[in-house]
């Protein structure tokens, strides 16, 4: 994929790497807390301290060690992870008043020269005969895989998409991590060897499920979500509303043309909605803004994004419902009621927000529904359900990330599909063993 042709390309970092005198300043200043509390904070419970002190004592190749032996997916997640509200938001230096230590860029500077430097610090196990489909191949199955290829089972990831790689790929703010990023982390996780791919088969349409528990000995799904949920009110179809996640897809792999969209709102208060703002802004849209039922404090999106989002000079409408849409053949504008505190519409409060670009942003659907062919898979308000290690119940079938947890951040999906891949072993070496 040609760089030329993605509006991604126009995003500069947001948050710059360090350098190694910078990297070398800062991992001196940790404390390397008995008991860290940052550890505590990481889904995936990477040794903090250990990288850091690695780093001060210029062994950059062991801090990268330390950390991708947690998480093998530790550079996106550098990039990517809320670390403000993850490790950095419990580093102890927050009680003492002092800025804390910047946890997620120490990471960067580690992960980064691994993938320069071309470090590989993986074998791929002893092989045991067995073999392991992965549903979906994002940042879950890709951790899953990459686990299972270390305990020396076979792995093969099916994708009823093109292009491998998940949300990481077509999903995270550009600012955050590119599509190139994503690419280089899938070549470098995929050194290890045997990680096989087979993308555009969609399971239990083009391969049954049956059919692939007849090939595989155990099952891994981690086909994340599904599309943007619609509002469901008039005027839906006009050209100019679409999904946030399939814009942002869009603009993450090819050219969009925002020619003449001066205004664009987006409607929803979470994640998504605050990536799409600041991406709306940052392709040069001058006036941006969110649509919200809810407050300003009440938004389920993180504050530190609205802050930023807030410096880049996108606005908000709270406290507003969508009844439906205006225009001819394109949108020109949402109309909207008020809300009262308790979130019931105000009579005769009805009103236009003016717009020549909506994106919605208020949810993804949940596919639980497509595993109802899977006997003793449990699924609840569309979400696979598990036993916190991956378990679905249902004799060799496993379960991680997006599908199971209903969307959380690359480290859940990274720690869930690692927790996954050792459920698997166990199972393989103990009922197949
Ligand atoms: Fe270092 Fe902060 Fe973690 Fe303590 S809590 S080990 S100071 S990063």
């Amino acid at each position: 994929m040609a760089n030329a042709d993605r509006s991604e390309i126009l995003f500069e970092d947001k948050k710059p790497p360090l350098n190694r005198a910078q990297a070398t300043i800062e991992a001196n200043r940790c404390l390397y807390c008995a008991d860290a509390p940052c550890i505590k904070a990481c889904p995936t419970a990477i040794d903090i301290p250990e990288f850091i002190r690695k780093i001060s004592t210029g062994n950059v190749s062991g801090s990268a060690r330390t950390i991708f032996s947690s998480n093998i997916l530790g550079m996106s997640c550098a990039r990517v992870c809320p670390v403000e509200v993850l490790c950095v938001g419990a580093c102890v230096y927050n009680v003492m008043g002092v800025e804390p230590i910047q946890i997620g860029k120490l990471q960067r500077y580690s992960t980064d020269m691994a993938f320069e430097k071309g470090w590989s610090f993986f074998t791929a196990g002893e092989e045991s005969g067995k073999s392991v489909a992965l549903v979906g191949a994002g940042p879950a199955s890709l951790a899953c895989a990459h686990e299972l290829r270390v305990l020396g089972h076979a792995v093969t990831l099916y994708d009823k998409r093109p292009v491998s790689g998940g949300l990481n790929v077509t999903g995270v703010a550009p600012y955050k991590l590119k599509v190139d990023d994503a690419e280089s982390e899938w070549a470098w996780v995929s050194k290890i060897g045997g990680i096989s791919v087979a993308t555009g088969i969609e399971v239990g349409k083009d391969l049954s499920w049956a059919d692939l528990q007849r090939k595989h000995q155990a099952v891994f799904l981690g086909f994340g979500l599904g599309e943007d949920a619609r509002l469901m009110v008039p005027g839906e179809e006009l050209s100019g509303i679409e999904g946030a996640v399939a814009f942002i897809e869009r603009m993450k792999l090819s050219l969009v043309s925002l020619e003449g969209v001066k205004r664009a709102l987006v409607i929803g208060g979470g994640n998504t909605a605050l990536d799409a703002v600041r991406e709306l802004k940052g392709l040069g849209i001058a006036d941006v803004a969110l649509v919200y039922r809810g407050s300003e404090a009440g938004m389920s999106g993180y504050q530190h994004e609205w802050a930023h989002a807030k410096i880049e000079c996108c606005r908000a409408h709270w406290h507003v419902q969508p009844l439906g849409f205006e225009g001819a053949g394109r949108v020109s504008g949402v109309v909207v009621t008020s809300l009262d505190e308790n979130k019931r519409p105000i009579h005769g409060s009805e009103h236009v927000l003016p717009a020549d670009l909506v994106l919605l942003a208020i949810g993804q659907a949940k596919l639980g529904h497509l595993v109802e062919a899977l006997p003793g898979v449990k699924v609840e308000h569309g979400r696979v359900l598990h036993d916190g290690s991956g378990r679905t119940g249902a004799p060799g079938v496993f379960a991680g990330g997006d599908c199971a947890n209903g969307g959380k951040e690359v480290v859940n999906a990274a720690a869930e599909g690692k927790a996954a891949a050792h459920a698997i072993d166990t199972y393989l070496r103990g009922t197949h063993g």
